[in-house]
């Protein structure tokens, strides 16, 4: 998005809109990122906080919102967990507690007295809040915070045999059959049942946002708003890269913290940026066997450890998931960290030459934005139909071998893989 040419002036006589976020640093980033970008084009804009939060890292950045994006709470109650499968994700939990509140939204806002413009909602919980935006008279559109190449698999889901051994798009998106988010394999999950409902109610929206841009995503694009990809769909509109948040000189000096710091201290281009987004916890196994490829690579890095999926819950020593020795050994040449680091900054930094990523779409967006090569891991969800785009527009390279975290798995099978052993 270009800067717009006038200030904000009084907020009373702007147009209002409310935007909903579901759950996950994922998705209140890019949320949080959209409503700077209209607040600063004449728009007044407000967030629904659904709470409480599921992480931490949500809070810490609802807490630090500048007050150009004012705060509405919307308390949930907490759902029954022993109501659906003992492994449901908590933030597709969480999605599920907001989508059956959506009744409790026309209340709220008539508590506010604002009179709201429109609404800008998730698309996790679409077939809820559209019918709810409908009856109140507010025009509703979604924000989807993946690739248009996922959306144009999301939106074809009701009409898609999941058997087949790949999925054609209107003729230009191939997706084969092993890069479907492993829960959709599952009818029961959460993420399918969700899914299904919510791509079926999209052609209820008046618009879809999507955080991409034309030279990107050209044919999906140009599908979608000729109908072809489903021809009932609302204008599909990319409006990315959006805007990272706030000025990153300003906001973030020199030095701020352990990982800036040692980034200073590296030469410029020499250094590998290692993390797998907010939610992706990898086992120990496999975080040993990572480490052990990045003490052999030779490479400086900046690795960003998780060992849980909810960011409140990890605790223990970095040796503890790494290894007695292993920080000793990569002194000098590799840091490891265990908490939130500002990967923007970090991927603007001059020292940072490379990234390892999950292609969560954030982080692809960013990657281009800040002109880093990708070396594409996918592990769930979207993230091999994202990877294949980075593989096909030279944004980084995907070695599509690499196991996925719904592969089962062989004792020794990790080694395996890593030598080439199939
Ligand atoms: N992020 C960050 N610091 C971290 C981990 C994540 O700033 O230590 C940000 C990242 O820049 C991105 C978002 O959190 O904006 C994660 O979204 P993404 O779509 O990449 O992956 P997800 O976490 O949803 O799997
Ligand atoms: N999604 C959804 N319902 C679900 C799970 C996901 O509508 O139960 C949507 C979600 O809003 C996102 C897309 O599907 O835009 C991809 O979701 P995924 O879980 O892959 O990504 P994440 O939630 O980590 O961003």
């Amino acid at each position: 998005m270009s800067q717009p040419s006038q200030p904000l002036s009084s907020a009373a006589s702007l147009p209002h809109i409310l935007l909903i976020p579901s759950a996950g640093m994922g998705h209140l980033v890019p949320f949080v990122r959209l409503a700077t970008a209209l607040s600063v084009r004449r728009i007044a804009v407000s967030i629904l906080a659904a709470r409480p939060t599921v992480s931490a890292a949500e809070s810490h950045l609802l807490s630090s919102l500048p007050s150009s994006i004012p705060i509405l709470d919307f308390p949930l109650a907490p759902l029954d967990p022993s109501h659906f499968p003992p492994s449901s994700d908590p933030f597709y939990l969480h999605y599920e507690a907001l989508r059956r509140s959506a009744h409790l939204l026309p209340p709220l806002l008539s508590v506010t007295g604002t009179s709201f413009s429109a609404l800008i909602i998730d698309v996790s919980i679409t077939s809820t809040f559209l019918p709810v935006a409908s009856a109140a008279n507010i025009p509703c559109l979604l924000l989807f915070t993946s690739s248009a190449s996922m959306f144009a698999l999301y939106s074809s889901i009701p009409s898609l045999s999941l058997s087949s051994p790949d999925f054609n798009i209107a003729g230009i998106l191939k997706i084969p059959n092993s890069s479907l988010p492993p829960p959709l394999r599952d009818p029961t999950n959460l993420f399918t049942t969700q899914l299904v409902d919510n791509s079926r109610a999209l052609p209820l929206a008046q618009g879809i946002l999507i955080n991409t841009f034309p030279a990107l995503e050209t044919e999906v694009l140009i599908a979608f708003n000729s109908g072809q990809i489903v021809p009932s769909l609302p204008p599909v509109i990319a409006v990315g890269p959006l805007p990272l948040l706030g000025n990153l000189a300003e906001n973030h000096p020199p030095g701020a913290s352990q990982a800036m710091r040692w980034l200073d201290e590296q030469p410029e281009r020499s250094v590998m940026y290692v993390s797998f987004g907010s939610r992706t916890a990898l086992p120990t196994e496999q975080i040993r066997e990572l480490g052990a490829g990045l003490e052999m690579s030779g490479c400086r890095f900046l690795w960003v450890v998780k060992s849980t999926k909810v960011d409140r819950e990890e605790t223990g020593e970095i040796e503890e998931l790494v290894g007695k020795g292993y920080l000793a050994r990569v002194e000098g040449r590799g840091l490891v960290v265990r908490e939130w680091v500002e990967q923007m900054v970090v991927l603007s930094h001059r020292a940072v030459a490379g990234f390892l990523s999950h292609c969560g779409w954030n982080s692809v967006m960013e990657a281009v934005a800040a002109g880093v090569t990708v070396l594409a891991w996918p592990r769930t969800a979207d993230q091999r139909v994202n990877a294949a785009l980075v593989a096909r527009r030279g944004v980084g390279i995907w070695p599509d071998h690499w196991v996925w975290e719904a592969e089962p798995r062989r004792k020794g099978w990790w080694r395996r893989r890593r030598l080439g052993i199939r």
